[in-house]
């Protein structure tokens, strides 16, 4: 007899992203980078680069500059290396992931000698521990840090990391491209030089743009002799600033969907915006723990969530049944954990409602994989109300 094998009903008619970047994206910010676009050299665009840029000091909480570049998040990465480092100065990049080790991979790139800190997947890294590193080597000028490690969905302790290392009189750049707008990073109030974001996470654009938050007491380190730069020489981008200018073409539809992205916080409030971000964080952790899958991380991060599936169940096999049933796009795990974890995106304009849908597509997933399991629903409830 040949064996049939039933096709899988979908029950979903559109596509939903729930991947820690790119997310979904607002259609209020599709209809605002919808419009016929002004040249960048008018004086209708400069009042939005200048508007924008101000928007952004706003978002980091700072009197410093926020520089706008034309690059995915790792374009902003290397210009902050590439500006700030002296060759031949040193590093110490902390490593909990692959975000942690992009560092890495940039120093390594340019020469840069560093030294790293490495923990184990999902767990944080100890203030005291880069502490005793900094005492031990004053060779090393700048500290390379992650707010949330996307790999692993673990947010690191950027307020104590930055204290002790602006205690040592050390530069401290943070990749935040997955905590601004999700978890707090006051950048002046918490004495982070440099902060790092990138326009298809928490400013819930399309990506492209790259941010460089820098703080005023840091603006100066940009000058002298450092490695070489000529795309992303910040010196360029500052000069321009002024004059409401970038210094090449700027990425002119990812400044207006930024533009209304930071006005919707603005409407939310920045403290109820990274409160919704608890809770959804807390609602998405609860759901998938009472269906019986394990938080990977010691520190979960509140905009994206990595579990690790119950006995019996394939991780992979549920990134497919979301995406092919449900019509849902989460992201599995990388390197080691490949096949092991899910990792469920939640930053951006989510609510509890759209935890509602991955969640009880994921118990789906999980009796159609044969292990019966269910309440996910109520558990996500009950923790974003307890939140
Ligand atoms: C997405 C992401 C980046 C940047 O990746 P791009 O693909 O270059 O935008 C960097 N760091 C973290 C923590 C991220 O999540």
């Amino acid at each position: 007899m040949p064996t049939t094998t039933a096709a899988v009903a979908r029950t979903s008619t559109r596509p939903r992203l729930f991947t820690p970047g790119p997310v979904e994206i607002p259609v209020r910010i599709l209809r605002a980078m919808s419009g016929p676009q002004p040249h960048h050299r008018t004086d209708v665009f400069r009042a939005t680069f200048k508007k924008v840029t101000a928007d952004l000091q706003w978002l980091h909480q700072t009197q410093g500059e926020v520089l706008m570049i034309a690059a995915s998040g790792t374009g902003a990465l290397e210009a902050a290396v590439v500006n700030f480092m002296a060759p031949g100065e040193k590093a110490l990049v902390l490593v909990g992931g692959k975000f942690g080790e992009r560092w890495a991979n940039i120093c390594k790139a340019y020469g840069v000698p560093y030294d790293s800190i490495v923990v184990d997947w999902g767990h944080s890294i100890d203030p005291a521990e880069v502490d005793r590193r900094l005492a031990a080597d004053p060779s090393i000028r700048t500290v390379f840090g992650t707010q949330s490690e996307t790999s692993t969905a673990t947010v690191y302790d950027i307020q104590s990391l930055a204290r002790v290392i602006r205690a040592r009189s050390r530069r401290f750049i943070v990749d935040a491209i997955t905590g601004v707008g999700v978890h707090p990073l006051p950048q002046d109030d918490w004495g982070v030089d440099v902060v790092i974001t990138g326009s298809q996470k928490g400013l819930m654009s399309p990506p492209g743009l790259g941010t460089v938050s820098i703080a005023p007491w840091a603006l100066a380190d940009i000058e002298g002799d450092r490695l070489p730069r000529f795309y992303w020489d910040l010196r360029k981008a500052r000069k321009n600033l002024p004059a409401g200018e970038s210094a090449w073409t700027p990425a002119v539809s990812l400044i207006f969907a930024v533009e209304e992205a930071i006005a919707m916080m603005k409407e939310e409030g920045l403290e109820q915006v990274h409160q919704r971000h608890a809770r959804l964080g807390a609602a998405v952790r609860a759901g998938g723990q009472k269906l019986g899958f394990t938080l990977f991380s010691r520190s979960p991060a509140n905009g994206v969530t990595a579990l690790e599936p119950p006995a019996g169940v394939d991780a992979s096999a549920v990134v497919k049944r979301l995406r092919e049933v449900h019509g849902i796009t989460v992201a599995g795990g990388q390197d080691h954990m490949k096949g092991k974890m899910i990792r469920i995106g939640h930053m951006g304009a989510y609510d509890l409602s759209d935890m509602y849908v991955v969640l009880g597509a994921l118990e789906e997933c999980v009796n159609a994989a044969g292990v019966s399991a269910g309440g996910a629903i109520e558990a996500a409830r009950l923790a974003w109300g307890s939140v």
